[in-house]
């Protein structure tokens, strides 16, 4: 099934906008602790709620610790499994090249995000970063992604959000 095939059923559209809501929570309670505005969530196969997280990258001294990140290995950890077949991950933003990759490799069947890269980019700056739809579905993986999902609600959180050079962050 295709996202938009996916997305014309009203129960899991539903259960993926309510999964959105916690996520852009989530990026909320990061941009207040001063991590950079991230939030996910990860539903089972039948959309129930599993676990969510935030970018902790500051609290944990740990660059690789995006929310995204976060939900897979605390989640994983907790279950003491390492893939999550058919599970669905849903994030505040589109994942970046890192969190692709680890997305990858747990083997997630459905993706669902807020604000799109190149919306993060216009704040950000610099040059376009890949989509993560050519990175979770290169080689054979045929996953379903879906963007702009409360595309409103998703850039709300990033309203007078500066990212901050990584060296003022070491003071
Ligand atoms: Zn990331």
């Amino acid at each position: 099934m295709d996202v938009t095939q996916m997305l014309s059923d009203t129960g899991i559209r539903q259960s993926i906008e309510d999964a959105m809501r916690i996520a852009i929570e989530e990026a909320e309670i990061a941009k207040r602790k001063g991590e950079n505005p991230y939030g996910a969530v990860l539903l089972d196969p039948e959309y129930h709620f599993c676990h969510k997280a935030h970018s902790q990258s500051i609290e944990r001294s740990d660059p690789t610790a995006h929310a995204e990140i976060q939900v897979i290995r605390e989640f994983c950890q907790i279950q003491k499994r390492v893939y999550l077949e058919n599970y669905i991950l849903v994030c505040s933003a589109e994942p970046c090249v890192m969190c692709s990759g680890a997305i990858k490799w747990a083997k997630i069947g459905q993706i669902y995000y807020s604000v799109p890269q190149n919306e993060i980019n216009k704040i950000s700056g610099g040059r376009l970063k890949p989509s993560c739809e050519s990175l979770i579905n290169s080689g054979t993986s045929q996953k379903v992604i879906g963007g702009k999902i409360l595309l409103d609600e998703g850039l709300r959180v990033f309203e007078g959000f500066q990212f901050t050079p990584q060296d003022k962050l070491n003071k």
